[in-house]
C-alpha cells in the first residue's frame, strides 16, 4: 500500500487509474500525541466502493514517544491500517472500538445489506488475529465477538476508564447512562486521547491541538449527530451525551466517525454555536450526567503538593503493607486531589478502581510534556505542472488503465462541462494535482488546460472522460 499520495510527475510517472486521491490526509497533535485521521475509502480501503459510501474514519492514536499507538474504529482495511503504522515505524497495542456497527468494527454485514449472502469485512477480528488487544464499551462486547467471530470478548472500556499507551493513556468517555440497560445503537462511546503525542512523518496536513482531542465514533458529526431511528439505539441518550459532550472545552477537537461535513473535524465550541442537534441537546438535557474528572483535565492544571496533572499518568510507589505492595509500580491516572485528605485520587489502568494515596506514593511517569519526535517535515514546494505537462498526464492516466479500470470507466455516465464541480475534473485534479485545486494552480492558464484537454483527448477517451459518475469520486 502506498500511502503518500501520489503527486503530479507527468506521463511517465502518471499515477494510475486504482485508487481517486482526494484532500491530504489530516494530521493532528496534541503534545506527544499524533492521530491520524484515515478515511475509508481514501488513506484505506481505496478500492471498496462501499467503504466510499459509508465514509468511515479509522484513527490512529500514535504515542510518538514510544512509537506505539491505539487503532480507534480499525475497520475495512486493517491491513492497510498495519501497512501505515508500519511505514511509520510505529506499532500497534489494539484497537477500542466506539460501538458495534460493522461499518466501525467490521465483520458481518446485516443481512438485508446483501440480500441475506454471508458478507464480512475486516475489523476487530483481524486486530485480534496480529496479536492487538480489542476494546469496546459495556454492552457492545457479546454482539461484536459474535458479529466479529472473536476468540474472547473485547476488553471493557466504560465511563472514565483509560486505556495504556506507554506514557501516553487514552481516556473514555462513556455515553450518558439514563439508567436501565442503555444499549449502544448510534450513541456512542468517544474516546479522548488526552496526552502528548510526533512529527508528520507523513508529510500530511498537520493541525495542534493542545486543548484535546475527541474522537466521537457515531455520537457527532461536524454539523450533526449519530442516527438514532436504527433499533438499538436511544433519541434521549444521544440528546443526553450531546449535551455532556459540549461541556468540553470549546477549543477541544471533535474528530467525527464519519466524514459527513465539507470539514474533516471541528472545534467543540464550534459545534457548540452551529450543530442544531447538539443544541437540542442542550435544551432538552440542560445537566447531563457529569464528564469524568480526567477528561476535564486541561481546565484544571496541576493540583496537588506534587503539582500532578489530572489526566495523566502516574505510577504507584512505596505502599508497604500486603495488599499496596502488589500495587507498586502499578501505573493510574490522576483524577483529582483531596485537600482535606491531602490525598491523590489514582484511578488504576489495569482495573477501573480509585485508590486514595499519600503524595510520597505516586510518582510522575516522564511523558508527553515535551514531544522527542522529529518535527514535521517541511513539504517542499512543488511548482504546478505547466497545461501542457498537465494534459499529457492527463491522457497517460487514461491510456495506463487497466482493463478492469476501462470498464468501470466506460460505466460512467454525465455531461463534460469541465466546471469546478464536475467529476472527471475533480478526479483528474485530485489525480494530477494531488487534490490541489486547478485553478489555484493554473489561474489565467485555466482555459488553456481545458481546451488542450478537449483538442488532445483521442476520441474514443474523450467520450469515457465524459461519462465519470460522482460516484466513482
Ligand atoms: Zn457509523
Amino acid at each position: 500500500m502506498e500511502h503518500r499520495p501520489p503527486r503530479f510527475g507527468g506521463p511517465s510517472t502518471s499515477p494510475r487509474m486504482d485508487r481517486v486521491e482526494g484532500p491530504t490526509t489530516q494530521v493532528l497533535q496534541c503534545g506527544g500525541v499524533l492521530v491520524y485521521q484515515l478515511l475509508c475509502g481514501r488513506e484505506l480501503a481505496a478500492d471498496d466502493p462501499m467503504a466510499r459510501q459509508l465514509a468511515n474514519y479509522v484513527y490512529l492514536v500514535v504515542n510518538t514517544h514510544d512509537r506505539t499507538a491505539i487503532a480507534v474504529d480499525a475497520a475495512w482495511d486493517v491491513e492497510g491500517l498495519y501497512g501505515l503504522a508500519s511505514a511509520l515505524g510505529v506499532t500497534i497495542r489494539g484497537a477500542i472500538y466506539t460501538h458495534g456497527h460493522f461499518d466501525h468494527c467490521g465483520g458481518e454485514l446485516p443481512p438485508f445489506m446483501t440480500r441475506g449472502r454471508r458478507v464480512s469485512k475486516p475489523g476487530a477480528r483481524d486486530i485480534e488475529v496480529r496479536g492487538g488487544r480489542v476494546w469496546a464499551g459495556p454492552g457492545d462486547g457479546s454482539q461484536m465477538t459474535g458479529q466479529c467471530q472473536l476468540s474472547r470478548q473485547p476488553l471493557e472500556v466504560g465511563d472514565g476508564d483509560v486505556l495504556d499507551c506507554g506514557d501516553l493513556v487514552l481516556h473514555a468517555t462513556g455515553r450518558a447512562r439514563g439508567g436501565g440497560a442503555g444499549k449502544p445503537g448510534a450513541a456512542s462511546e468517544s474516546a479522548d486521547p488526552r496526552l502528548k503525542m510526533f512529527g508528520d512523518a507523513m508529510g500530511e496536513t498537520l493541525t495542534r491541538c493542545e486543548a484535546g482531542l475527541l474522537i466521537t465514533g457515531d455520537t457527532v458529526f461536524v454539523g450533526s449527530c449519530g442516527r438514532t431511528d436504527l433499533p438499538g439505539s436511544d433519541q434521549e441518550q444521544m440528546f443526553a451525551s450531546l449535551s455532556r459532550l459540549s461541556k468540553l472545552d470549546p477549543s477541544v477537537l471533535v474528530l467525527p466517525g464519519h466524514n459527513y461535513s465539507e470539514l474533516p473535524f471541528n472545534s467543540v465550541g464550534a459545534e457548540r454555536a452551529q450543530n442544531q442537534m447538539m443544541r437540542m441537546g442542550m435544551s432538552q438535557k440542560p445537566s447531563p450526567p457529569r464528564l469524568p474528572p480526567c477528561v476535564l483535565c486541561d481546565n484544571r492544571g496541576a493540583c496537588g503538593p506534587k503539582g500532578l496533572k489530572i489526566g495523566r499518568k502516574v505510577r504507584i510507589k512505596g505502599l508497604t503493607s500486603d495488599a499496596g505492595r502488589k500495587l507498586n509500580g502499578q501505573p493510574g491516572v490522576v483524577t483529582g486531589f483531596a485537600s482535606d485528605k491531602g490525598r491523590y485520587a489514582v484511578r488504576l489502568i489495569s482495573r477501573p478502581e480509585v485508590k486514595c494515596l499519600q503524595p510520597d506514593n505516586v510518582e510522575s511517569v516522564p511523558s508527553g510534556e515535551t514531544c522527542d519526535a522529529p518535527e514535521p517535515e517541511q513539504k517542499e514546494a512543488q511548482a504546478p505542472p505547466t497545461p501542457r505537462e498537465f494534459v499529457d498526464a492527463a491522457i497517460a492516466l487514461i491510456d495506463n488503465a487497466t482493463s478492469d479500470e476501462k470498464v468501470r470507466m466506460s460505466r460512467l455516465e454525465g455531461p463534460l462541462d469541465w466546471g469546478s464541480r464536475d467529476p472527471r475534473w475533480i478526479l483528474l485534479t485530485t489525480r494530477l494535482l494531488n487534490g490541489g485545486n486547478a485553478r489555484a494552480a493554473f489561474g489565467v492558464a485555466l482555459p488553456e488546460v481545458i481546451s488542450l484537454l478537449t483538442q488532445e483527448f483521442d476520441p474514443k477517451w474523450r467520450t469515457m472522460v465524459s461519462e465519470f459518475l460522482v460516484s466513482e469520486l
